[in-house]
């Protein structure tokens, strides 16, 4: 079966069809099979693509990505801690979103979605509020591309003692970080990013002594990271309600396609080869980038509308979908714009084909840009 169109996306994204083929069959929960065979793999090879201290551990969660999110913050802190959440677009926000759900004590650091984290300001909010515990922070903020100063963050935090939570959702995979040399205590990501899986389940990456502490703390029966934790541990992979076993087994060929890639460091390559393409001939066609480089990530990549007055996003989406693209809306809430991926199963070649059916869309448009 091939695709329609190609995904040019934050996720779900284009997939291999041997990621694809590797869900057609049937899995007993709890034959070894499964569990050891696959699911303790797919921890075990987690943990070593996320670093190479060995005091770190995997757990899997069903759900989209903010579950896994959402079981993190609501198992990490306890009654009495607080959290600070950076806030630079719309996952930073979800973050205090699901603070607030819990009713967890917390305060955010807020910027504007095109600005990029105040260290200087986090530091100073850490130096007069004593009572924060926990912080958090989105690594690429995939609400505009931006990527988030993650070792700066890192040191201060740790500078202050402070357990580090970082949503690595759309980056883990797709750029090269050892979150034990950054002593990131809590990492989550998500199948269906740059491992390139399907969607499905999410995946909490923590110190073994952070998971620990996060014992009879959760809010949620579901949405219980340690006690996800414990019976994986103890029963051999083993999920504690039904787990999305097809979605599971085309992860587990993911990361073998990863690895023939040659892992993180070429995928990092490809995704940036695709997005300096990109962004060359967007620059080319007239378009302009919301960001300036300096900020931007490999993986997303926000584009100001065209300024023609009967410019209509969704137009410019049926026209490209047709030659077999499909492009994602703008998120950020004072500038018009839309964004293109350029993770997944995607290769510079598709990004000069991509731009050969802008030009041509934007001929039939007449549409005056920039
Ligand atoms: C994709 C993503 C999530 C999770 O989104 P879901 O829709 O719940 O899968 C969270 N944070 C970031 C930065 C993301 O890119």
């Amino acid at each position: 079966m091939k695709n329609d169109y190609l995904l040019l996306t934050p996720g779900p994204l284009s997939t291999s069809q041997s990621v694809r083929q590797a869900m057609l069959k049937d899995w007993c929960t709890w034959d070894d099979q499964y569990n050891k065979e696959i699911v303790d793999v797919i921890r075990h090879k987690l943990v070593k693509l996320a670093t190479t201290h060995d005091n770190y551990t995997c757990v899997l969660m069903q759900g989209s990505g903010t579950a896994s999110v959402e079981a993190t913050i609501g198992s990490a802190l306890g009654p009495q801690d607080k959290l600070l959440v950076i806030d630079n677009g719309a996952y930073g926000a979800r973050i205090g979103q699901i603070a607030q759900y819990l009713k967890i004590n917390y305060v955010t650091l807020q910027h504007k979605e095109t600005q990029t984290v105040d260290l200087q300001q986090f530091e100073a909010m850490l130096n007069r509020d004593t009572s924060i515990t926990h912080v958090a922070m989105v690594h690429c903020e995939t609400t505009t591309g931006m990527l988030n100063p993650l070792q700066q963050f890192c040191e201060i935090a740790k500078k202050h003692n402070k357990i580090v939570i970082v949503d690595a959702m759309s980056s883990f995979g797709g750029i090269v970080m050892d979150i034990g040399e950054l002593e990131i205590d809590f990492m989550i990501s998500s199948a269906n990013k740059c491992i390139q899986g399907v969607p499905g389940f999410g995946f909490i990456i923590a110190k073994k002594s952070a998971m620990q502490a996060c014992k009879d703390q959760a809010r949620s029966l579901t949405l219980d990271l340690y006690a996800q934790w414990q019976c994986m541990q103890e029963n051999h992979g083993k999920w504690r309600f039904t787990s999305p076993t097809h979605t599971v087994r085309a992860f587990y060929q993911a990361l073998l396609e990863l690895a023939q890639e040659g892992g993180i460091i070429q995928r990092q390559n490809r995704y940036q080869t695709n997005q300096q393409r990109l962004v060359k001939g967007m620059r080319e066609l007239g378009f302009e980038t919301l960001l300036n480089d300096a900020l931007h990530s490999p993986i997303i990549t926000s584009f100001y509308s065209p300024r023609a007055s009967d410019y209509q996003f969704k137009r410019f989406y049926e026209q490209l979908k047709e030659t077999g693209f499909v492009i994602y809306p703008g998120k950020v809430s004072d500038a018009d714009c839309f964004r293109i991926g350029n993770i997944g199963e995607v290769y510079p070649d598709d990004i000069t084909r991509l731009l050969s059916a802008i030009k041509k869309v934007m001929y039939w448009e007449k549409a005056q840009c920039a």
